[in-house]
């Protein structure tokens, strides 16, 4: 239906127009009745829905429908599969269309500086590349079914530590290489309906009224079209956050936003227009959601659950798998161990907390898949409560472990320890899980260890195992999934969108995180995750990009569209993969850009493009790739954009970002000419890096040496020595020591000369 949003502006009344900007209640938009405008609904999110049946509390106290619960994001990021993560999106766009939800709060997109930072199951990943194209599938996903979604939380909230009052400290060219890039391709791609500014400070101004964050860069140069919501309490000056771009103010405020706003009118600190603009960014999504409605929705819970399953097996990742341990022959003697096999933790804690609409038990599914010769018995193992050893835990599971062909360990972190609203403190495993394992190692040569964690963590007794699967918080469908997997029903084909590093101190933010105070300063820079390891050539314990499969690929073909291009062209990159193996499986190809020779500090390689091929054995498939200037540019500050440095830049195509298979170079020519700015103080090897500027100082360098005798050589062995050293040493000088040394040869006047001239160039 088509209306004239602005012929609605036009007949409402500033009350109504500064209420719209402010939520009814904990969940709702508020309507103009009179005008036809209807209360929307919006709720969490990401990975499933959590419409409350009432009350407004926060934390998931109250009760809420039931919904699919999808793996959190840490897990989705791990299938790298684009398709996948759009299919889970239509899928919650359909349960939102039943559940008469206009906008799902979610997808999370904040980088995983930290492995600590308690919220990062809900986040993709330390990458900004792959955190955005997962995002954007989610978001065409959820989208493509009438729904809007909420792109959280805007911007550089990667830590829940003081979450609400924290000043994040970043440098420009860090907030948009690393930070900033994470939101900008899933909205450039994918407009999501609404942006969640964050709750904390972006270097000094809160994200809900940080005019550059919201209007500057959100809306004028990413061109975002919808709304911006507040996190839920994140709004500081409601009339402030208006005019810095921030729509709507969720929760309710009970009048004291549209208070704020209205006196703000009348002191002229805020403009109609301005409220105009952002009510008609409201009215425009409103109505968008009202058009889109699907009447008398419903979704069918069992094809949900299966995708659920399927979702979970393609996020797992295997760490490991000495001995081709896995997949497991059936019909044999199991000893499923641990808590979390009866009880698995399979979402996080907060506001993306749900109630699934059934939840999968993963002893039971291992039973089913075990084979009908199969003995399965189980042991607790340990207490997840508290992590104190029970002792008589572990010798009922030494005990079941010793008497069986193979022992399944689930293990990973308690709900205590990772949660929205806290961060942890370091990266272990509950002790009395560390030493169950430790022990059943003792008793059974045969042990895989299920992890079910939002996040890293370390493994001390990683090398008295045969196998680790990754299970992230796999959803409801979790124990299917490690089923499936563990018996060989699906390959696993998840790779780590995250570094596990050796030790918490091995972190790039370590020493800045979480900060003093309210201060938290991103002093690593662009060095974050593999960016960092890459470049410091440090061992760590599982690499971005990793993970195992039953099955074996090759590489072949690396082949390059052109050889030359300039920065406004794109380029074709293709590369054969073959399943050498004798099982089907999938490969995730992951190509990296690495510049050569930089004049800035640039990382070791950055993932420009992936794809997740499904091979048949022996199967051969082409992939291919398009990179184009932003795959090679850097952030330039001065220039305020992007900007690629003309030279040579080597494509890695490889199967995790320790482990590149083939490359090949190929020249970029840059179209931007950096406009130079020469003084008395620019040095010489600066002047000598281009002709034309070479060119004009050489007579000035001539006459300098003549007068100085500095840097000349007469041929003997020796003084050609010094004079190289001089030449090295001379790089260094600036203009101005030519006429210092030159013993009133150089006048003051030629030096400004000669400047003048270079500035002409
Ligand atoms: C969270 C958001 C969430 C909102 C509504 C906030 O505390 O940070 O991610 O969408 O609550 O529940």
């Amino acid at each position: 239906m088509t209306r004239n949003v602005n012929d609605i502006i036009s007949q409402m009344t500033l009350e109504e127009k500064a209420g719209l900007c402010s939520g009814l209640d904990f969940w709702h938009l508020k309507g103009v009745e009179r005008l036809g405008v209807p209360s929307i609904m919006v709720t969490d999110g990401p990975h499933g829905l959590r419409k409350q049946r009432e009350g407004a509390d926060h934390l998931g106290l109250f009760d809420s429908v039931p919904a699919t619960c999808f793996p959190s994001a840490a897990g989705m990021a791990s299938s790298w599969d684009k398709e996948l993560i759009g299919s889970v999106g239509q899928a919650l766009g359909k349960e939102c269309q039943a559940e008469n939800v206009a906008v799902l709060l979610g997808p999370g997109v904040n980088i995983k500086r930290s492995p600590l930072c308690g919220r990062n199951f809900e986040y993709f990943s330390e990458d900004p590349f792959l955190s955005s194209e997962m995002a954007a599938s989610h978001i065409n996903g959820v989208q493509s079914q009438g729904v809007g979604t909420s792109l959280k939380h805007f911007a550089v909230n990667n830590q829940e530590h003081r979450r609400m009052s924290t000043n994040a400290i970043v440098d420009e060219r860090t907030l948009r290489e690393i930070y900033l890039a994470s939101f900008e391709g899933a909205v450039k791609k994918a407009q999501p309906w609404t942006v969640m500014c964050s709750y904390n400070q972006v270097n000094g101004a809160f994200a809900s009224e940080n005019v550059r964050l919201l209007t500057d860069i959100l809306k004028d140069e990413w061109g975002h079209e919808g709304f911006v919501v507040s996190d839920w309490g994140a709004t500081n000056e409601r009339d402030l956050a208006l005019g810095a771009g921030m729509e709507l103010e969720m929760p309710a405020s009970n009048g004291v936003g549209e208070a704020k706003v209205l006196e703000a009118l009348r002191s002229g600190a805020l403009t109609e227009e301005a409220l105009d603009r952002a009510v008609a960014r409201l009215l425009n999504i409103i109505f968008k959601a009202v058009d889109s409605k699907v009447e008398n929705a419903s979704y069918d819970q069992d094809e949900h659950h299966k995708l659920a399953r399927r979702v979970a097996g393609e996020s797992m990742v295997l760490l490991r798998n000495e001995g081709g341990l896995l997949p497991l022959a059936k019909d044999r003697k199991v000893a499923v161990i641990g808590a979390f096999a009866q009880k698995p933790r399979y979402q996080g804690g907060g506001s993306s907390h749900i109630k699934p609409t059934k939840l999968d038990n993963p002893v039971e599914e291992i039973t089913l898949l075990a084979g009908s010769g199969a003995e399965v018995t189980y042991a607790q193992g340990y207490n997840v409560d508290h992590d104190t050893v029970d002792e008589a835990l572990v010798a009922e599971a030494k005990q079941a472990a010793s008497t069986a062909d193979v022992a399944i360990i689930f293990a990973g972190l308690p709900d205590r320890y990772e949660s929205e609203g806290y961060d942890r403190t370091h990266l272990n495993m509950p002790s009395n899980q560390n030493q169950l394992i430790e022990a059943i190692a003792g008793v059974q040569k045969n042990v895989v260890v299920i992890l079910l964690n939002g996040s890293p963590i370390v493994m001390p007794w990683l090398n008295s195992v045969s196998a680790v699967l990754e299970g992230y918080l796999g959803g409801q469908a979790v124990g299917g999934a490690v089923a499936d997997l563990l018996f060989g029903e699906a390959n696993p084909s998840g790779r780590l969108a995250e570094t596990f590093p050796l030790k918490l101190s091995d972190n790039p933010s370590f020493l800045n995180f979480p900060g003093e105070g309210d201060q938290v300063e991103y002093k690593e820079g662009i060095f974050v995750g593999y960016r960092y390891y890459d470049k410091k050539e440090m061992d760590v314990q599982f690499p971005f990009g990793y993970g195992l499969s039953y099955t074996t690929f090759s590489y072949s073909s690396l082949k390059l569209g052109s050889k030359h291009i300039k920065d406004t062209d794109t380029v074709e990159v293709t590369v054969d993969v073959t399943n050498t193996g004798s099982r089907a499986g999938k490969e995730t190809v992951q190509l990296y850009v690495r510049d050569t020779a930089s004049t800035v500090v640039r990382p070791e390689k950055e993932l420009k493009g992936f794809e997740k091929v499904a091979l048949q054995p022996g199967e051969t498939k082409t992939v291919s790739f398009t990179l184009d200037k932003r795959s090679f540019a850097y952030y330039n500050v001065a220039l305020a954009d992007w900007h690629v440095e003309s030279g040579e830049f080597a494509i890695l195509i490889g199967r995790s970002a320790q482990k590149i298979e083939l490359q090949d170079t190929l020249e970029v020519e840059s179209t931007v000419a950096l406009k130079r700015k020469f003084s008395r103080n620019t040095t010489l090897g600066d002047l000598f890096a281009s002709e034309d500027s070479a060119a004009l100082v050489k007579p000035v360098l001539a006459a300098f040496q003549a007068a100085s005798q500095l840097g000349v050589s007469d041929g003997d062995e020796e003084e050609n020595e010094h004079s190289e050293m001089m030449a090295m040493m001379m790089q260094y000088m600036p203009l101005r020591a030519l006429q210092a040394f030159s013993g009133g040869a150089i006048s003051g006047d030629s030096l400004d000369e000669l400047v003048a001239e270079l500035n002409k160039l």
